[in-house]
This record gives structure tokens, sequence and C-alpha cells, in this order.
């Protein structure tokens, strides 16, 4: 039986900074105990794993490669790890940049190479938003690459303050009490996806990336604009934390401590079983207190 062990390394004592220590020490040191902290709290490697680390260029999934290279070398775990970008053929890609520093790390990658940007620019009306097709093709062709290769986990950059967003998108736009998880299998059931930056902050990872001066590739070169809602829930998460700091984290945290019985959700607790009399008695009695609702006019 496969074992998960945590991964995650104590956090330093708070001590005034020696002269010339580099902030990036810190900010590694924090990176890789929530890294590991969340690695263990949802079980998302194991012995033996072979993990894909998804790399678009971006801060988020360089520093998760990074983070996760160093976790290797002291995991009480043995896996792999093979880092894999999508070249989608955006006009002005820098295509020899990725290869070159993975290759100057000597970690284990793939370029795939896929021409979904033609394919969103044609679907896609001119001024309309592309990313949310484009993000749906990308994801499908690292799974399929996933699932060619043999990976049982599928490592993608998404961190605390994504997590929250996608929370307050769902809450705000869609009427569900629902996010994005730090584990989760595929809607096809054939991959794992795991997200170790969950419990990272993105300024942290922001200044980490800097620091570590990652050679970065927009995510603007086909010149498409962030989707409307999610550009607002962005500029009300930083006011809030402008206004209140701590609370995006407040709220992440809370994400993960979720009280059924406290919400209004009747399929995740019972609430006509409470204080309710007979079975017998409740059937009868429910139908009695609501109409059922008008018809919708065609
Ligand atoms: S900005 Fe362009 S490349 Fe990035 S997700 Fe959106 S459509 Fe895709």
């Amino acid at each position: 039986m496969s074992t998960v062990l945590p991964l995650h390394e104590p956090l330093p004592r708070a001590q005034a900074p020696r002269p010339g220590t580099p902030d990036v020490q810190k900010l590694a040191t924090r990176l890789r105990h929530q890294v590991g902290r969340a690695i263990a709290d949802f079980g998302m490697i194991e012995d033996g794993d072979k993990v894909m680390v998804c790399l678009s260029g971006g801060k988020d999934s360089y520093t998760l490669l990074d983070i996760l290279l160093q976790l290797q070398k002291k995991a009480p775990v043995s896996f792999s790890i093979t880092a894999v970008n999508l070249d989608q053929k955006q006009p002005g890609f820098p295509e020899h940049i990725l290869p070159a520093y993975l290759a100057s790390l000597g970690v284990d990658f793939h370029i795939i190479e896929q021409d979904t940007y033609s394919v969103v620019s044609r679907v896609i009306p001119e001024g309309k938003t592309m990313c949310s097709l484009c993000s749906r093709l990308r994801r499908g062709a690292l799974y399929t690459y996933a699932e060619a290769n043999g990976f049982t986990k599928i490592a993608l950059g998404h961190h605390r303050d994504d997590l929250v967003a996608t929370f307050f998108l769902n809450l705000f736009f869609h009427a569900k009490l629902s996010g994005m998880p730090p584990k989760l299998r595929s809607d096809d059931g054939k991959h794992v996806v795991i997200r170790p930056l969950a419990y990272a902050a993105e300024d942290d990872i922001a200044a980490y990336a800097q620091a570590k001066a990652f050679p970065i590739i927009p995510c603007n070169l086909c010149g498409s604009q962030e989707n409307l809602q999610r550009k607002q829930v962005g500029l009300m998460m930083r006011q809030w934390e402008r206004d209140t700091p701590g609370r995006i984290e407040t709220i992440a945290r809370a994400l993960g401590d979720i009280r059924p019985s406290q919400l209004s959700d009747p399929k995740l607790f019972d609430f006509l079983g409470l204080g309710a009399g007979t079975a017998a008695a409740t059937a009868v009695a429910r139908p009695a207190w609501h109409d059922d609702p008008p018809a919708q006019a065609s």
C-alpha cells in the first residue's frame, strides 16, 4: 500500500534578519512549508507517483516547479517530476525560453506543440475574451499527454488567492458555494489533479519569482483580456486586503472549516430529520407547506 507522509518542515522561528540574508531564503522556507503541508493534508503525492508539473511560463508554475524540486530532495517518499509545457502557438511566443531554462535545471521535461491559438481565434468573435476556451483546450491537451505517458498526478500552479477568487466567482455569479479544490479527480475520472500551492499567497509567489528571476513569459501575447467578472473579484480582493490585511488568509482558512449544519443545504445536513416526528408524519406534512413553482412562460 502506498503511503502519504508529511513533507513539510517546521516554520523558522521568528528572528531578526541577519545582515545580507536574502529574503528569498525566508520566502523559500515559507513556501516549502506551505506546499509540504498542503501535500500532507490532502495526500497529494504518494510513494512512486509520476508527477507532471504543468508549466505555463508564469510566476505560479515556475514557483511550483522550483519548490517541488526542493522538496523532492528531502521528501520521505520517492516520486518523479516531469515539467510539461504546451506551446499553443500564440504569435510571438518565445519558444526557446522554457527549454533553455528547464535544461539548465536538469529536470525531465517535454514541450507539447499544438496550435490551439488558431482554433480559439477562429471560434471566438473579435474583442471577446478567449481565455475560457483557450484554458479548456489547454487542459484537454495536457490531460491527453498525461494519460498517454502514465502520469499519476497532474500538478497545477493555482494558489491560495486563486482558490478564494474562484469561490467568490461561484458565489456572486453562479449562486453556488463552491470553489477550486486543492485536489480533485478530473471529470472523466482518469486523472488526479493537485494544487500544491493551495496554501501559498500570491504576493509571496510574486516576490519569490522576482527574487529568483524566473524567465516569465506573459500570458497576454494573444492580446486577450481577462474575464470581466474575474477582474472585478480580483479588484475586490485587493481592496479588502489593503483595508483589512489578512482577510484573504482568513477566507482561505474558512474554506477548510465548513459547518454544513450552519448553512442551508438540506442535501448536506439532515434538516428534515432535526426535531421531526415519525418519518410517516413528516412525509404527510411536508407537501402541504408549499405550492409548486409557477410554470415558466415559454
Ligand atoms: S491570455 Fe491568451 S494565452 Fe492566456 S489564457 Fe487567455 S487566451 Fe489563452
